[in-house]
């Protein structure tokens, strides 16, 4: 999907954004959406201005129908438009002046890092429209322009400063290294391993010698991706003399998982799946990383056709809060399959950094509300969905605005993070899902794959 810069609209109801936008958009569709709830993507425009192309959302259909309290509000979407935003029009009434709503927004917009330019709106008159806008230098965002939505003066002023901010083109994302931890209890062939992938790769950097305690990474590639292996001499260290060669350094594996990426979480397929297996699975979901499971020693057990299925469905079973994790069966010894796992490698930290637009989510958000509605509690009152937006990734990390997150057990719970999956996929990535009330500090996160207790 081509990405065009966003270009968010926001200010306190009634300064004719919907009007300012429908100006800037392409089509003149309704994009007041009078039911303001989850169908966020109506409010997605396409503009342009010159030969520059960007999308414009409008800030103010995010207000939730039975607001009482606008600020909390205001302040909630202004939240969640700047975090995909790369420049934002804030929208104010020359003809009622700077009101205390205003002077909240903007000294919330002036500690944000994304660029704002100040539309005083409805100045059509042309002796009185330049004091009106004049009076906007009090809230120190910059220079107010004067504009009118209606009569479409002043607007291209403000169009040619703001096209000078957002990013020419969208850069693809260069080839990023992929952070890769092998970790597993000992014996499970992690050395082994690591030997037979970098026998299948061309090492592009030399291991830094240091003392034997140092992490020492080791860069790789494949097929031009870059893969860091993460802390190999911690995967060779078990001759130490220090220790016993069974001294299973957990600390040391905890501290690989958490600068990973992605983590080969390698499994013993001639034992099976023991504690010090699910206190690393465990670790892998409460960190969020992306994850593979890599089922070591296959050459070495007895299998007929139903073999791998059997395996496949007892790993399930006991990982089941890794039940998003991709399955190879691999030989270190023969190395046999070994070159599929960066692969999957790969395939998990695509998901793991990918981002999904807002339009999409609520898609998928309708959907599942029409399927299955939020549940009732004993008062009556139903769970109400507004909208979800990913606020982040690394993981993929959804916010769902709702009137009430009490309102939503575990089990409407995991049936949202089903049909997320069901929808977008996610493969190899865990997901978080927050459950965003619409009082302040009322927020819960849920992350139904999270291991309990291990
Ligand atoms: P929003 O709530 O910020 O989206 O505001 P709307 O776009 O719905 O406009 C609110 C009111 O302001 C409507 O009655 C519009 O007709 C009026 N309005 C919008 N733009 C202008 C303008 O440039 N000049 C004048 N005089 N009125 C405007
Ligand atoms: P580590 O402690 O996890 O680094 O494990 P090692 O790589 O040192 O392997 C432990 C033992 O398992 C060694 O005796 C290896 O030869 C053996 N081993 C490793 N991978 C395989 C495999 O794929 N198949 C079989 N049959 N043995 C393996």
């Amino acid at each position: 999907m081509t990405q065009l810069p966003i270009v968010a609209i926001i200010g306190r109801p009634n300064v004719g954004k919907s009007t300012f936008v429908n100006r800037l958009a392409r089509t003149q569709d309704a994009i007041v959406d009078d039911q303001p709830g989850i169908t966020r993507d109506r409010l997605y425009k396409p503009a342009f201005w010159q030969d520059r192309e960007f999308f414009v959302v409008d800030t103010g259909g995010l207000v939730f129908d039975d607001d009482t309290e606008f600020l909390p509000h205001i302040r909630e979407q202004v939240m969640v438009a700047l975090a995909e935003a790369h420049a934002v029009i804030f929208v104010v009434d020359g003809q009622t002046g700077a009101t205390a709503l205003d002077e909240a927004i903007a000294s919330w917009l002036r500690q944000q890092s994304v660029p704002v330019f100040l539309a005083v709106n409805k100045c059509e008159s042309p002796e009185k429209g330049i004091i009106q806008a004049a009076d906007f230098w009090e809230v120190s965002l910059g220079e107010p322009f004067p504009v009118s939505g209606i009569h479409g003066s002043g607007t291209g002023e403000l169009l040619d400063a703001l096209i000078s901010y957002l990013p020419t083109q969208t850069t693809l994302p260069e080839t990023q290294e992929i952070n890769v931890a092998i970790v597993g209890r000992p014996n499970v062939g992690k050395s082994s391993l690591l030997n037979a992938i970098t026998g299948t790769t061309r090492s592009i950097v030399s291991p830094i010698s240091g003392t034997t305690r140092d992490a020492i990474d080791l860069v790789v590639e494949r097929q031009g991706q870059p893969y860091r292996l993460i802390d190999t001499a911690g995967i060779r260290r078990k001759k130490n003399v220090a220790y016993g060669p069974e001294f299973f350094s957990i600390n040391r594996a905890f501290k690989a998982i958490r600068r990973a990426d992605v983590v080969l979480l390698l499994l013993d397929a001639t034992e099976g799946i023991t504690t010090q297996d699910l206190k690393l699975a465990g670790r892998i979901s409460d960190d969020g990383c992306a994850a593979v499971l890599v089922v070591n020693k296959w050459d070495a057990i007895e299998k007929d056709s139903h073999t791998i299925y059997q395996y496949e469905r007892y790993l399930k079973d006991r990982l089941y809060f890794l039940d998003w994790a991709e399955t190879i069966f691999v030989s270190a010894l023969t190395g046999k399959r070994v070159e599929k796992i960066l692969d999957l490698a790969e395939a998990a930290a695509t998901q793991h950094r990918r981002r999904v637009s807002t339009s999409v989510i609520n898609e998928v958000l309708q959907e599942a509300v029409t399927w299955y509605s939020p549940p009732t509690n004993r008062q009556g009152r139903q769970g109400r969905i507004y909208y979800g937006t990913q606020v982040s990734s690394k993981p993929p990390t959804i916010a769902l605005f709702v009137n009430d997150p009490k309102r939503f057990n575990d089990g409407y719970r995991r049936y949202i993070d089903r049909q997320f999956r069901q929808g977008l996929g996610f493969n190899g990535t865990p997901l978080r899902i927050l459950w965003r009330g619409k009082k302040k500090g009322d927020f819960e996160s849920s992350n139904m794959n999270r291991a309990t207790q291990v």
